[in-house]
């Protein structure tokens, strides 16, 4: 069959580039296109389905056994397997987080956080920070502070409830500042919630370490300090976790990390093993009475059993094969290694994120920080070429985010290290080439 013919005339595709591949099976952390050839992922799928591993058996099984006994109910009624799911979760999540609603993806799972705290505040408005990501829906875009995703569709976006402010990006401070001074981001967070909307923000909406801006991680002080001035105002903190969550940053939770509380976590990815899902968690005591009987949300998969059954598989891997301390060895190896390449190599800027979650920011200068786009582009085909597939994100892609299946053999670990090593000499290759070509003279504006 020619897939290929078959797909330019019949799928309707985004993100679609010249080097895209069609694959046919995945097992573990390996991957094999339609012509046999084996990858190893370290993305575990879109950032994070595949963290147990693709095609994991525990998961394919449970999958298996729900689908040929129940896998959807009607909303107005209820299954087994969603009870079972939301009482296991209960056991792992943050102190006071007992309720679940499950939904079928990440950003849909923050829209119905979203819908939840505006209901049981009655207030309409709700912020998130610069370089967010919270999914791709119209409330969850409203919520992105990533100014490349907002261009697209064009001014349905704006809602003047949803709104940034500067976050305490150390790296790329948003304010300007010196790395340190995480200060003015709190300023900027008070000065928003005291001012000309005070008293109507519901939520503040932050990633615990920001994925899609390239791994973006902040200060403790910062942490501690947004959800003091979130307390002290009656705003209520929502944690997305789509990424971070289930061990990936080497705890179960990587809020767990900087001691900060959620009034609700939201969860996705890595949590269904490859089957669609995305679930909020809160505390029962802000659930009014008689919301649980109003139609307050409403969708065909909510709550539904073919999911759950997915999710209690996943949760039975991650404690039993102990994810998260095995996120704590393989990153801090990985951290090792990308921090020895810095210092060979100048184009990498910066090695962050905790556990199994790391971003390497690349520049064409470590001073001015110039992010190393062009070459950032060309490492991407260059390392599926060598069998690796990667991606690199930030707001000018060029942050390469390495995170593998937690369940990855150390053997295959090991030999993406060793491409990583070849992709970060070919990006340092490309930039000392564009260093030497002369500059182009630029005409002076407006002068004879
Ligand atoms: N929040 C975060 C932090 C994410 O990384 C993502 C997906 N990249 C989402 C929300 C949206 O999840 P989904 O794509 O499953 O809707």
């Amino acid at each position: 069959m020619d897939y290929q013919a078959l797909s330019n005339e019949f799928v309707l595709h985004a993100l679609q580039r010249d080097k895209s591949l069609i694959f046919s099976r995945g097992e573990g952390s390996k991957l094999w296109d339609i012509h046999g050839k084996v990858y190893l992922d370290t993305m575990s799928g879109s950032a994070g389905p595949a963290m147990v591993g693709h095609s994991n058996p525990a998961v394919a099984a449970a999958v298996a056994r729900q689908m040929a006994t129940l896998p959807s109910v009607n909303i107005l009624h209820e299954a087994t397997a969603v009870i079972e799911f939301c009482a296991r979760l209960a056991t792992l999540t943050p102190t006071g987080l007992t309720k679940t609603f499950m939904v079928s993806g990440g950003g849909e799972a923050v829209e119905a956080a979203i819908k939840f705290v505006m209901r049981i505040t009655g207030r309409t408005q709700v912020l998130s920070l610069s370089g967010a990501y919270h999914g791709q829906s119209l409330a969850t875009m409203g919520l992105c502070g990533m100014p490349g995703l907002r261009k697209l569709i064009p001014d349905s976006l704006r809602s003047p409830n949803f709104r940034q402010v500067p976050s305490g990006d150390a790296y790329r401070s948003p304010l300007g500042g010196s790395p340190d001074n995480f200060s003015g981001a709190i300023h900027a967070l008070e000065a928003e919630l005291d001012g000309a909307n005070s008293g109507k923000v519901a939520a503040l909406l932050v990633e615990v370490v920001q994925g899609p801006n390239g791994h973006s991680v902040f200060v403790p002080e910062y942490y501690r300090s947004v959800e003091k001035v979130c307390r002290e105002r009656g705003v209520l903190l929502i944690i997305d976790e789509v990424q971070t969550g289930l061990g990936r940053c080497g705890s179960t939770w990587a809020c767990d990390l900087f001691e900060m509380r959620p009034d609700i976590l939201v969860i996705g990815k890595a949590l269904g093993g490859g089957v669609p899902i995305g679930a909020f968690i809160t505390r029962p005591d802000l659930i009014p009475d008689g919301l649980e009987s109003e139609p307050w949300h409403m969708l065909t998969f909510m709550n539904q059993p073919l999911a759950a059954a997915a999710g209690l598989a996943v949760l039975d891997i991650v404690e039993k094969e102990k994810l998260a301390e095995r996120a704590r060895k393989l990153g801090a190896q990985a951290t090792e290694s990308f921090r020895n390449l810095a210092r060979r190599y100048d184009v990498i800027g910066d090695v962050r994120g905790p556990g199994l979650f790391i971003g390497v920011d690349f520049v064409e200068n470590r001073d001015t920080k110039v992010p190393a786009t062009a070459a950032c582009a060309k490492a991407w085909g260059y390392a599926l070429d060598h069998g690796l597939i990667t991606q690199f994100g930030g707001f000018a892609s060029n942050v390469y985010k390495f995170k593998p299946p937690l369940t990855t053999p150390q053997e295959d670990f090991d030999r993406m290290l060793e491409i990583s090593d070849d992709v970060v000499a070919f990006i340092q290759k490309e930039v000392d080439q564009q260093r030497k070509k002369p500059a182009v003279a630029v005409p002076a504006i407006g002068q004879g």
